[in-house]
């Protein structure tokens, strides 16, 4: 058995896709576990389906993660698995927190059952700080969240603290900035913006609808946060941590640096529709990496403008373009 086996849940996403890679890389045994059957095609994993196993399993189902964790015997643990637009959460509330808050629940007591000694990593989420009154925010700034799923992403930390404290588990939380790729669901705005400037370029439409330019994000490149995760479970002390690029952009920032790319005017093709505007943000997403860079020696090596010419490029390739 290789030294290093880790169990990525929610291995299908984004950043379980990205973590697997990293891993795989490293030598790592990985499993992962998908709700559906491992046979089915998942799109995100194609490029190292053989290099991995799949197994089947669902953080509502208790038995279901201790039996995976049984057949796997995982030194590392990644819950990343979680319903991630935040939109989604305020319809589907009861769901949002039976996954993110009783999932993690069952999963740490599984863990504890099962094996206590595995390190555990947690993806906590700038959403939980909400409306925070300052900005940026670090370890030490109040939760506020603001939707369901910041309030359920809360509930998880704090029981992932808690069961560090009480078992001595080595169980730690991410506290993660937006963080994007080629990956990314169109539903989120990075994507959106890439996917509908690389058809505009191809002549396949011709214009973009979008809700609030002046929504302030801390956008990063998920390749980059997925190292932060395993670097949290290698150190010698467990602890949290804010993962993010310290800089705030706006949506406007973001679609002019999308169009400016493939040497179009934005304001020729962009349309404000009321349909995609959320209710006024006052507060400012913005967080401070300080502490994993002292401690855990992370920097980001892809900065906001290559990440949106990658994702640009791969929706132009996408397309046929
Ligand atoms: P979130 O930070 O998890 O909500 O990530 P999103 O990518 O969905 O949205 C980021 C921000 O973009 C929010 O403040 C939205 O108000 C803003 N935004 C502006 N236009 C759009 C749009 O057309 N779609 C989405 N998803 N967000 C938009």
């Amino acid at each position: 058995m290789p030294p290093h086996r880790a169990l990525i849940i929610g291995v299908a996403g984004q950043d379980g896709s990205y973590l697997a890679e990293f891993l795989l890389a490293k030598g790592y045994a990985v499993y992962g576990m998908v709700r559906g059957a491992p046979a089915e095609r998942y799109e995100r994993l194609e490029h190292v389906r053989d290099e991995l196993e799949l197994l089947q399993g669902d953080l509502l189902d208790q038995s279901s993660l201790e039996s995976v964790l049984k057949q796997t015997s995982p030194t590392e643990v990644y819950n990343l698995a979680a319903p991630s637009f935040v939109p989604t959460s305020w319809t589907q509330p009861a769901l949002t927190s039976e996954f993110i808050a009783i999932g993690v629940t069952r999963l740490l007591e599984a863990m504890r059952n099962v094996n206590p000694g595995i390190r555990f990593y947690q993806a906590s989420s700038s959403e939980m700080f909400g409306r925070a009154k300052n900005a940026p925010q670090n370890e030490e700034t109040p939760f506020s969240p603001r939707s369901p799923y910041g309030a359920a992403k809360v509930y998880a930390h704090h029981l992932t603290t808690n069961y560090r404290e009480r078992y001595d588990m080595f169980a730690v939380s991410g506290i993660l900035y937006n963080h994007e790729s080629p990956r990314r669901g169109l539903e989120f705005v990075t994507r959106k913006v890439t996917d509908g400037v690389a058809q505009i370029k191809l002549g396949k439409k011709d214009e973009l609808r979008m809700g609030s330019m002046d929504a302030l994000r801390d956008w990063g490149f998920a390749g980059d946060y997925v190292r932060a995760m395993w670097l949290m479970l290698q150190q010698r002390v467990p602890d949290d941590y804010v993962i993010a690029t310290g800089k705030a952009q706006s949506v406007e920032d973001l679609v002019a640096t999308a169009f400016e790319y493939v040497g179009l005017e934005w304001k020729r093709y962009v349309v404000i529709d009321e349909k995609f505007v959320r209710p006024s943000e006052e507060y400012v997403l913005v967080g401070d990496p300080t502490k994993a860079m002292k401690e855990l020696g992370w920097t980001r090596d892809i900065s906001f403008d290559q990440l949106i010419r990658m994702m640009i490029d791969a929706d132009i390739k996408r397309h046929g373009g």
